[in-house]
């Protein structure tokens, strides 16, 4: 089996590599190229494409797989809000992706953007480096028995519940299906309560038609003040606009985002030589409460290791006609 391995990354060869070392079923072709109509033909030849979380993979890209006879898609994440899932129907294109290779990977990286965030981590980092030893700017809140809202109690938001948990606070979630697991701990609200009560707010759902811009100026306006909000899931479950405008309102004690709307064009480039003509990024990085990093919570030894023998394994079955619970198409 011949897999083309798209935006490949040093580490994506590194995590790769051992797992397929054994098998001489399986070549593996890295390329820089990101995945899209421009350059889907390069799969021709290939039996399957492998591909992450920036590539377009709408129904042009996946047309053009299919007249070079590629019917295996393989991505190498969670999510699939970038893949035209009606379109692989359509093309008899087998889609598999890797659901939850660490959930406490993300989780963690999570709180660890909460905590950067209220207690202005990355300004005492600089401040200490240039002989600043005020305080001043650097006084958060303890979390500990604070109320912690988690919208989206999957795999990542339940291992978010029990970090809180951890912490010592009180912990309320959203989601339509109430996970059992988290029943001895979690009280699960309506979402107006949940946004009305928390004073932490942590993203975990995914993006939907239904969860799209699901922060928006009125659900921040039904927030505390000195909230702090932490996106973790996708960039265009929040309004940047409009939170640039909570944030000028004084609504977020922090922002904390490893995801954001224009992150596409940014995500894994090392763009720092450029200027930016017109970057919402630039302007949320403007103030002194939001930390953003570039997509990074899956960002683990133990995560990569996961996502390259779940990926494989999903090759070897896509391969053998086998469907499984990876499969969205
Ligand atoms: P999951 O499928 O296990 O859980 C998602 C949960 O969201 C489900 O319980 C579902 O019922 C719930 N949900 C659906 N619609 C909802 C809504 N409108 N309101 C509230 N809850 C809703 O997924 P997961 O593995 O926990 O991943 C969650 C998201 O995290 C993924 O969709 C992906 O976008 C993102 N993610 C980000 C990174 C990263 O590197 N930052 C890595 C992996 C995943």
């Amino acid at each position: 089996m011949r897999l083309l391995f798209y935006a490949a990354k040093v580490y994506d060869k590194k995590s790769f590599d051992p797992v397929i070392e054994n098998d001489p079923d399986v070549e593996i072709d890295y390329i820089e190229h990101e995945l899209e109509p421009r350059t889907a033909a390069l799969a021709a030849g290939y039996d399957a494409i492998c591909a992450f979380v920036s590539a377009d993979v709408g129904a042009k890209t996946l047309e053009i797989l299919k007249e070079n006879g590629v019917n295996i898609v393989l991505m190498r994440c969670a999510g699939y809000n970038n893949v035209d899932v009606e379109k692989a129907k359509e093309l008899g294109i087998t889609v598999k992706i890797v659901p939850g290779y660490s959930p406490e990977a993300v989780a963690e990286l999570a709180m660890g953007l909460a905590l950067a965030v209220n207690r202005r981590l990355y300004k005492a980092y600089n401040k200490v480096r240039e002989n600043d030893y005020s305080l001043r700017g650097l006084r958060g809140v303890n979390f500990y028995q604070k109320t912690a809202g988690i919208v989206g109690t999957g795999r990542i938001g339940a291992a978010m519940c029990r970090i809180c948990n951890g912490f010592g606070m009180k912990v309320i979630a959203y989601d339509m299906y109430h996970n059992p697991a988290l029943a001895d701990f979690v009280e699960y609200v309506e979402l107006d309560e949940l946004f009305a009560r928390s004073d932490l707010i942590s993203l975990h759902c995914p993006l939907l038609e239904s969860t799209y811009h699901m922060i928006n100026l009125e659900n921040i306006k039904k927030m505390k003040d000195d909230v702090i909000l932490v996106n973790t899931s996708r960039g265009a479950l929040v309004d940047t606009d409009q939170l640039i405008e909570g944030i000028r309102l004084n609504k977020f004690l922090g922002v904390g985002l490893d995801v954001y709307e224009e992150e596409t064009g940014n995500v894994y480039e090392d763009r720092s030589d450029e200027i930016m003509a017109h970057s919402v990024t630039a302007r949320l990085l403007s103030f002194p409460n939001v930390m953003i990093t570039s997509h990074q919570g899956f960002y683990t030894k133990e995560a990569l290791e996961a996502i390259a023998e779940t990926t494989i394994g999903n090759l070897r079955d896509a391969a053998e006609g086998k469907r499984s619970n990876n499969d969205v198409a």
